[in-house]
């Protein structure tokens, strides 16, 4: 038997879902089903634009899409074109891949005033992303305040201050180079909640930040702790390599026309400002126990933008059970309930790197072959055939992977020098490129 497999979502955990079936031996029809008509979710929306080398990973899924492992519905909606119940019933398996694109939020008083972003629609403006490109963030601001220290902090911080011609060499689209580079911001403050050695980032991160043209990084040695012996031994290994990492960082000049405070045990407390932001309170924490504890000590810090890089939560979708509490859905090692499944950080939050998600596609890929090819499984269901048939009923503009071979072209034909590529940032222009609008 034949098992038919609808995978929502075109990201990595979605691909590397492919590929496990692909290589399972087992007989299946796989679609895809994305919202936009591009496919690779977080490698093209997600990844930092100058982190290039990130999004090779696509190639391998370029691979896979083009060896007809799958077939691609893209500007597909879930809920909008065709229901959860729907597609649970036309499929032995549905597959939610949809990574976790919504931003958490601070819960601070003043989060709603203008120039407050979360990291989610700051990094979609950035890469060009066709909900964000309207953000229209105001970068005549002296100085920034960056929540959160993560990779995603990080990438936010770095794109800041980094020139022009370092920019320009990336995809980021025209209207994000002028903003970046036109801008007024000299000083970016990343503000973690705990102390360096519980710092979410990671080393190649972070010694990027040593790297850069235009900006140098700032640490107060006197926050650094002498070692790291406090957390359990098994933990010590890259807390300690950070902690040096901050060390060497302090012990330089800042001798770069600007500058990234890295500035730990500050947790936000509410941003000022009138309409729009003016500033961050923040209370100076201690950390005990692993968590960061008020002190009573509040300082202020003038800034104009101020972004929350403090993680993520997946859509909702009717017709899959949601933990609200925790962003994601509610499963077992990958399961959500009979037919359906979870992949990435739809499943476990976002947490990990891009290779993270091989093995849950590996774990989930197992789980829809152990279920759906036994006898007595729950299909066959009639599969690709009852999409189509629902998807023309319904007039939907659908993109397939020869229509995204059509635009990729296109997008690296009107790069700018030295660029990778032009990105659309717009459906409507990607489907009357297409002829679709
Ligand atoms: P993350 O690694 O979980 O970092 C989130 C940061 O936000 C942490 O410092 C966290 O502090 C802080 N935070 C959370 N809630 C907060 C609050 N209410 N107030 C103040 N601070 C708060 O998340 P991320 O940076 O969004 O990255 C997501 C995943 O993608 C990670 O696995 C990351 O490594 C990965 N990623 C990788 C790359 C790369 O490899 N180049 C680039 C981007 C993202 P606590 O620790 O105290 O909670």
């Amino acid at each position: 038997m034949t098992i038919s497999v609808a995978i929502i979502g075109s990201g990595p955990s979605a691909f590397y879902t492919v590929d496990a079936l692909a290589k399972s031996g087992a007989a299946c029809q796989i679609d895809m089903i994305e919202r936009l008509p591009a496919p690779f979710g977080l490698i093209r929306y997600g990844v930092a634009p100058d982190h290039e080398s990130t999004r090779k990973v696509a190639r391998n899924f370029d691979k896979l899409a083009r060896g007809g492992a799958l077939k691609f519905f893209g500007n597909v909606e879930v809920g909008r074109d065709v229901s959860m119940d729907d597609l649970r019933g036309m499929y032995d398996a549905v597959v939610l891949a949809v990574g976790a694109p919504h931003d958490r939020k601070l819960g601070i008083s003043g989060q709603d005033k203008k120039n407050v972003f979360g990291s989610a629609d700051f990094v979609g403006w950035y890469n060009g992303h066709p909900d964000f490109r309207d953000l229209n963030p105001d970068l005549k601001v002296k100085a920034a305040a960056v929540v959160g220290v993560g990779n995603v902090a990080l990438d936010v911080a770095r794109l800041l201050v980094r020139s022009r011609e370092e920019l320009s060499e990336t995809d980021m689209p025209d209207y994000a180079v002028e903003a970046f580079a036109n801008s007024s911001v000299t000083d970016v403050y990343l503000f973690g909640r705990r102390g360096p050695a519980e710092a979410a980032f990671t080393m190649g991160e972070l010694r990027e930040m040593g790297e850069l043209d235009l900006a140098s990084p700032v640490i107060d040695a006197a926050q650094l702790p002498a070692n790291v012996d406090h957390l359990p031994e098994a933990e010590r290994r890259v807390p300690a390599k950070l902690v040096e990492m901050l060390r060497a960082f302090s012990a330089k000049p800042a001798d770069k026309p600007k500058r990234v405070h890295f500035r730990f045990y500050s947790a936000p407390k509410e941003i000022h400002g009138g309409e729009r932001v003016a500033g961050i309170r923040i209370e100076r924490t201690k950390v005990e126990g692993g968590r960061a504890v008020g002190t009573g000590q509040f300082e202020d810090i003038a800034c104009g933008l101020v972004v929350a890089a403090i993680g993520y939560r997946s859509p909702k979708i009717d017709g899959a059970v949601f933990d609200d509490g925790k962003g994601l859905y509610t499963n077992t090692d990958g399961r959500v309930a009979p037919g359906l499944y979870a992949v990435g950080w739809a499943m476990r939050g976002p947490s990990g790197v891009i290779g993270s998600n091989k093995i849950d596609g590996q774990m989930v890929g197992g789980h829809i072959v152990k279920d759906c090819a036994v006898p007595g499984g729950t299909g066959p269901k009639p599969g690709r055939s009852a999409l189509e048939q629902a998807l023309a009923k319904r007039g939907s503009k659908i993109t397939n992977y020869d229509d995204w071979i059509a635009l990729d072209a296109e997008e690296v034909k009107r790069a700018r020098p030295k660029s990778p590529r032009g990105k659309f940032t717009s459906v409507g222009e990607m489907l009357r490129f297409l002829k679709k609008a």
